[in-house]
């Protein structure tokens, strides 16, 4: 048998390893350019009000394609550009564009709702990344209220003091934020309370679990009790059937996402969406 690790100077590589290494030689040469040569786009998933039914937001999730390679995954190449140096100009892209879209609407008479944009926890506490926020709610005159960020709790409990004054620093200029993820990670409630936000976004896979285990219902319905004690609204994630929405509307959680209501789907789908939502409305 052969080191796999390769200190005797030889190394196997098993499948996996061998695509991990073409896909990190595919990024390294191509995620640069990407940005210029307009292969990144923003796509838009709905938010739904599980009461009324309305939508109230969108979250922003970018995506890639190659003119060669066809479709890659937010989730390869995002924990690729953070190891690798390129997460600050792709989130610098996705704030310009989601800012840029939200006047767009506003001058196209679809406004109130908020536009989410997830924002990487290697960026959270980076200097200049509020600076960059700021200008670029002025530049495109975004009302504060319109935008929100989402930022994954691995971010915050990494530096929990510092992270708390950045997401101060966000309140003051009246952005919201989101935690996302919420139920995958430490998803400790006891640091939950200390924390300046103003949504939790509960994870998908979280969800699935507890829904159908049914007797489990309890679990779910206490993190409710406990976040709207906390003047927190929930936002229940990837919620793919009607029988899902309705436990989640019995358990008076305010918001859904997920393919049962909406995929991500692009501006103009969104628009005829907000088109019919103000006709019927
Ligand atoms: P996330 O922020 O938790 O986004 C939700 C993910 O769940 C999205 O995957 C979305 O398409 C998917 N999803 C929504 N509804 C359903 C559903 O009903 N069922 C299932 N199975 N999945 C659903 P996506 O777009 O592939 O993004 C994956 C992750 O990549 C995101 O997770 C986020 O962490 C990251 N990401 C995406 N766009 C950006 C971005 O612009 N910046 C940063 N920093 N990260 C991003
Ligand atoms: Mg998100
Ligand atoms: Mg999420
Ligand atoms: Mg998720």
């Amino acid at each position: 048998h052969v080191k796999e690790n390769g200190k005797d100077g030889v190394a196997i590589y098993r499948p996996d390893m061998r695509d991990k290494t073409w896909k990190h030689i595919f990024m390294s040469n191509h995620l640069r350019n990407a940005i210029c040569n307009r292969e990144l786009f923003m796509v838009y998933q709905p938010q739904v009000d599980l009461q009324t039914g309305e939508l109230v937001g969108v979250e922003g999730l970018i995506r890639w394609i190659h003119p060669e390679r066809g479709f890659i995954s937010p989730g390869e190449f995002i924990p690729f550009a953070e190891q690798n140096g390129y997460i600050k100009e792709i989130t610098d892209w996705t704030i310009e564009v989601a800012c840029k879209q939200i006047d767009l609407w506003k001058k196209k008479g679809y406004d109130g709702f908020k536009v989410s944009i997830n924002l990487s926890s290697k960026l959270i506490n980076q200097p200049g990344m509020m600076e960059f926020i700021k200008e670029k709610i002025d530049e495109y005159d975004v009302d504060p209220m319109n935008f929100c960020l989402e930022i994954t709790e691995t971010a915050i409990i990494d530096s929990l003091e510092r992270s708390i004054e950045t997401l101060n620093e966000f309140r003051k200029i009246g952005v919201s934020v989101a935690l996302d993820d919420f139920g995958t990670g430490y998803s400790s409630l006891t640091y939950l309370h200390k924390l300046p936000i103003d949504v939790l976004k509960v994870d998908r896979e979280f969800l699935v679990d507890i829904v159908d285990a049914n007797h489990e219902s309890y679990i779910f319905e206490s993190i409710m009790g406990l976040a709207h004690n906390m003047g927190l609204q929930v936002i229940a994630e990837g919620i793919e059937t009607e029988g899902q929405a309705n436990f989640l509307r019995k358990a008076s959680c305010d918001l859904a996402q997920g393919y049962y209501f909406s995929k991500p789907i692009s501006v103009k789908e969104l628009e005829e969406l907000l088109e019919n939502r103000i006709k019927v409305g």
